[in-house]
C-alpha cells in the first residue's frame, strides 16, 4: 500500500475548492465530515498510515497530518466569517419596531353594586356607623319572629320565601342582623347591615336575589328628624345634590311609625312626562323606614323603655340602577364584561 504524494494536494485541492463554495454552517459543517469525520477523506487517509512501510511512514504520516490541521484551521476561520454573517442577517430580519403601540392590558374592575356598596358604607361611617353581618342561611326566629312577624304574617308565605326541609331559609331581608347586633353589641349602637338577600321574585325590576343595605341605630332620646337627618346627608352625598324628599306613611311590622321615602327623580327631577325612570311621576321610592318597634328591641336584649331608635332599608341594586342609569335590573347579574367594566374607576 502506498500513498501517493499528490493524492494529498488533490485532496487539498478539492477542499478548497468545495469551501469557496460554502454558504452557511450548515454546508460548512457537512464540508467538515466530509473530510474530517470518521468516514471522512482525511481520516481514512491517517488510518492508512500503519499499513505503510516505516521508511514512508514518517513523510506521509506529517504531510496527511499538516493536511488535517490546514483543513481545520481553514474550517474554523470560515466558521467564525459565516456566523458573524448570519448574526448579522438575524438582527436584520427581527429588527424591534419601537414606534408600534403596545398591546394593551385588560384589568378587572369593582362590580356596580360592589362600588355603590363601598361608597355608602363610606357615607355612614362618616356618621359613626360601624358595618355588621350575618348568615344568608337564617333561623325563621332572625328572620320573622323577633321582627315582630307574627307566625300567619303573608311575608312568611312559601311565594316569598325560599325555605329549607329543616325550617331554615334564605333571609328575605339584612334585617335578622339588626337582632343579631342587638344581641351581640348591646345599646347604644350604630350599625349598618350591607348584603345579600333572596325572595321568589324574578323580572325586569324583581331578581330573585338582590342585595339591602340596613340601618339600625339605638340610643336615648331618639326621634324622626335623627332618621330623616341621617338619610338626607346619605342621599344627597351618594347622588352629588341636594336631591327633593317626600316621606309617605306606611306599615312594616318592625318599625312604629313606618314610612316610605322617596326622592326626586335623579334623571328628570320631575320636569319630563315621558321619564323611562321615574315613568312621568317624578318620584323615586328609594327606603323602607321607621322607628324601631319596641318588640324588636326587646327580642334583641335592649330595654325598650330606655333606649330607643330607628332603623330602615333600601336596594343596593335600585342605587346602582339609578346611579348609572339602567332599566333592566338583570343587566347587574348577567356578567356581560363590557358593561361591567365600562368607564367606571377601578
Ligand atoms: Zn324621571
Amino acid at each position: 500500500m502506498t500513498i501517493e504524494i499528490n493524492q494529498i494536494s488533490e485532496l487539498r485541492k478539492k477542499f478548497d475548492l468545495k469551501l469557496k463554495s460554502i454558504n452557511d454552517t450548515k454546508e460548512l459543517n457537512d464540508l467538515r465530515v466530509e473530510f474530517l469525520g470518521k468516514k471522512g477523506s482525511v481520516t481514512l487517509l491517517l488510518k492508512s498510515l500503519g499499513k505503510l512501510s516505516p521508511d514512508q511512514r514518517p513523510v506521509f504520516g506529517s504531510a496527511v497530518n499538516n493536511l488535517r490541521l490546514e483543513i481545520e484551521t481553514s474550517i474554523n476561520k470560515k466558521y467564525e466569517e459565516l456566523r458573524l454573517l448570519e448574526l448579522d442577517r438575524e438582527e436584520k430580519s427581527q429588527r424591534i419596531d419601537v414606534t408600534l403601540p403596545s398591546r394593551s392590558k385588560t384589568y378587572g374592575g369593582v362590580h356596580p353594586v360592589s362600588q355603590v356598596t363601598f361608597e355608602v358604607i363610606e357615607i355612614f361611617k362618616g356618621m359613626g356607623f360601624s358595618v355588621a353581618l350575618g348568615p344568608e342561611i337564617e333561623e325563621d326566629f332572625y328572620n320573622f319572629e323577633a321582627l315582630n312577624i307574627p307566625p300567619h304574617h303573608p311575608a312568611r308565605d312559601m311565594q316569598d320565601t325560599f325555605y329549607f326541609k329543616d325550617g331554615r331559609l334564605l333571609r328575605t331581608h339584612t334585617s335578622p342582623v339588626e337582632v343579631r347586633a342587638m344581641r351581640a353589641l348591646g345599646a347604644p349602637i350604630r350599625v349598618i347591615v350591607p348584603g345579600k338577600v333572596y325572595r321568589r321574585d324574578s323580572d325586569p325590576t324583581h331578581s330573585p336575589m338582590f342585595h339591602q343595605l340596613e340601618g339600625l341605630l339605638l340610643d336615648e332620646d331618639i326621634s324622626i328628624a335623627d332618621l330623616k337627618g341621617c338619610l338626607d346627608v346619605m342621599l344627597d352625598t351618594f347622588f352629588g345634590r341636594q336631591l327633593k324628599k317626600r316621606y309617605r306613611a306606611s306599615y312594616f311590622p318592625f318599625t312604629e311609625p313606618s314610612l316610605e321615602l322617596d326622592i326626586e327623580c335623579v334623571a328628570c327631577s320631575g320636569k319630563d312626562p315621558k321619564c323611562r325612570i321615574c315613568k312621568g311621576s317624578g318620584w323615586l321610592e328609594i327606603s323602607g323606614l321607621g322607628m324601631t318597634h319596641p318588640n324588636v328591641i326587646r327580642a334583641g336584649g335592649i330595654d325598650p323603655e330606655r333606649y330607643n331608635g330607628f332603623a330602615w332599608g333600601m336596594g343596593l341594586d335600585r342605587l346602582a340602577m339609578l346611579k348609572y342609569g339602567l332599566n333592566d335590573l338583570r343587566i347587574l347579574f348577567d356578567g356581560n364584561l363590557s358593561y361591567l367594566l365600562s368607564g367606571r374607576d377601578c
